[in-house]
């Protein structure tokens, strides 16, 4: 069995009874939250969201993208979403890679080179400063000031700010 297969197998059981409100697609608490993939974050769990109230935008690292500001400018212009909550964590995968490394390993492999930025990063707090102030700066985003950092620890559990940078 794939792991697909175990996937739908599970979805199967779960018949339809479905939770939370789904009424409508606007999040009920108004905030769009952007974490990393990793397999270790359960987001719902970790934040006591329900369905219904949050958007949540995933990606290698958690960090804003050109198609990060693309959702969000969807979430908040017509969605109205007005907070966002950016939760990187220790232990990244992005720990571990460099971008030039990464895109050498690509080029090797393929021939070509990605224009895209690896965004690796060792500091992870600096790396959540340098996304919430991407969404700061941006144009496309009529709500800035409720842009809030995190880390979370994935061995305990913890989840704390980060403090903005002074201006
Ligand atoms: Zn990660």
């Amino acid at each position: 069995m794939t792991a697909i297969d175990l996937l739908l197998k599970r979805n199967a059981e779960l018949g339809d009874a479905v939770t939370g409100d789904r009424s409508s697609p606007r999040p009920s608490q108004h905030v769009a939250i952007l974490t990393c993939m990793d397999a270790r974050i359960r987001v719902f769990q970790l934040l006591g969201l329900i369905e219904g109230e949050s958007h949540i935008l995933r990606n290698a690292g958690g960090v804003v993208t050109d198609d990060t500001i693309r959702s969000l400018s969807l979430s908040q212009r017509k969605l109205g979403t007005r907070e966002v909550m950016i939760i990187q964590h220790t232990d990244c995968g992005l720990n571990s890679v460099t971008d030039e490394g990464f895109k050498d390993e690509l080029e090797a492999d393929t021939g070509l080179r990605p224009t895209w930025a690896v965004e690796a990063f060792r500091d992870v707090e600096a790396s959540v400063r340098t996304s919430c102030r991407r969404l700061q700066q941006s144009p496309f985003l009529p709500h800035r000031d409720m842009v809030r950092g995190f880390v979370y620890d994935v061995h305990t559990g913890r989840l704390s700010e980060v403090p903005q940078a002074a201006e």
